[in-house]
């Protein structure tokens, strides 16, 4: 009888799974099983090694490494679980962009494609930006439009630098008709284009004096008709001297911010003035490009716009995709083309203006 109830065990332990040795083999399943859920392998090892060890018989050892394998697959199992939600995580952060991660922290909607809505947008970057105003020093119409001549090329706070000086020496326009440009060239030849500068502004001062009693006339097409002033520099002094422009000054902030905010399609200034004629109120067309001169110069900058404060990002089309957005075309230097964008912040405190 003892011999069969060996068998009988034996027999017992083949169907938990044993080969000709149970206690091996169902070691050596569950080590495999345990590889195969790789991290808690450790863990799975345990119990295969309790059934190495106290081998009283053949069934406790079956058992125990049934007990083994179960645990074994449990892990291996809840190691399965756990590599899916790892992998389905990893792939969540991987398609996770900064201009998503950016939307994500400002609870800014999906960008939409139509134009930001004039009115609410111009509220919100007036509330922005109240102190927008004409940053160039003068105190009467005369100085104002010989500083706007100068800021071509050149930064106010640079023309604000020199125009004290100028003023001094030539405090209207009959007085600086009756210099010559030379003279002037040797106040303001810290400037860009200073002497074709000096040789504007004598020129004009003649023409005040000749045509207009040494006032400065009050339309368009007086003031273009004066050397060196162009639409620009007349509608900035029409606006900011009398109140009353003619347009919208188009400088390289408000012709980008136009063109990001969908308010034109546009790429010359001329045109994209026509647009803003259109879109802005005749009494908002001075202020209007004041704030978005201040806008482009804190906020929406040529390079790398900061649409994460800007108080107009859920209104902007362009908003977190906007660097190449109104950009200047890049322009050929010495006959090799320029490797990025140029011409940003024209007309800032810190950057040149164009010519008017
Ligand atoms: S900063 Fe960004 S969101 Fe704001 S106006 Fe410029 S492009 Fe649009």
């Amino acid at each position: 009888m003892p011999a069969r109830s060996k068998v009988s065990e034996s027999k017992t332990a083949r169907g938990a799974g044993a080969g000709t040795s149970p206690r091996r083999t169902a070691a050596a399943r569950s080590t495999a099983t345990a590889k195969k859920a790789k991290t808690p392998a450790k863990t799975a090892r345990a119990p295969a090694k309790t059934a190495k060890t106290p081998v009283k018989t053949t069934k406790n050892v079956a058992k125990k490494a049934k007990g083994a394998l179960g645990g074994a697959e449990a892990i291996a199992e809840e190691a399965k679980t756990g590599a899916k939600k790892a992998t389905s995580s990893a792939g969540k952060a991987s398609r996770t962009t900064p201009e998503a991660s950016a939307r994500d922290r400002t609870s800014a909607p999906s960008a939409p494609t139509a134009p930001a809505p004039f009115e609410e947008t111009f509220r919100k970057l007036r509330e922005a930006h109240p102190d927008a105003h004409c940053e160039l020093d003068h105190e009467n119409p005369f100085q104002l439009l010989v500083a706007t001549v100068l800021s071509a090329q050149s930064t106010d706070v640079m023309v604000n630098q020199v125009t004290p000086a100028l003023f001094a020496r030539w405090p209207d326009a009959a007085a600086l008709a009756a210099t010559e440009p030379e003279e002037v060239e040797q106040v303001i030849n810290r400037l860009g284009m200073y002497r074709q500068k000096a040789k504007n502004l004598v020129g004009l001062a003649r023409g005040l004096v000749t045509n207009h009693g040494g006032a400065v006339p009050r339309s368009l097409s007086e003031l273009v008709a004066l050397p060196g002033v162009g639409r620009k520099t007349a509608n900035v002094v029409l606006g900011v001297a009398f109140g009353a422009p003619e347009g919208v000054v188009v400088d390289t902030h408000v012709q980008r911010i136009t063109q990001r905010l969908g308010w034109s399609s546009e790429t010359t200034p001329d045109k994209i003035e026509q647009d803003l004629m259109k879109l802005v109120p005749r009494e908002q067309w001075d202020l209007v490009s004041h704030v978005l001169i201040f806008h482009g110069r804190r906020i929406c900058a040529a390079r790398k716009p900061a649409c994460v404060s800007c108080p107009v990002n859920r209104e902007c089309p362009s908003a977190f995709q906007a660097e190449q957005v109104g950009r200047k075309p890049p322009r050929a230097r010495n006959g090799s083309p320029r490797r990025g964008p140029a011409g940003q912040n024209a007309t800032s405190r810190g950057t040149p203006r164009p010519p008017s």
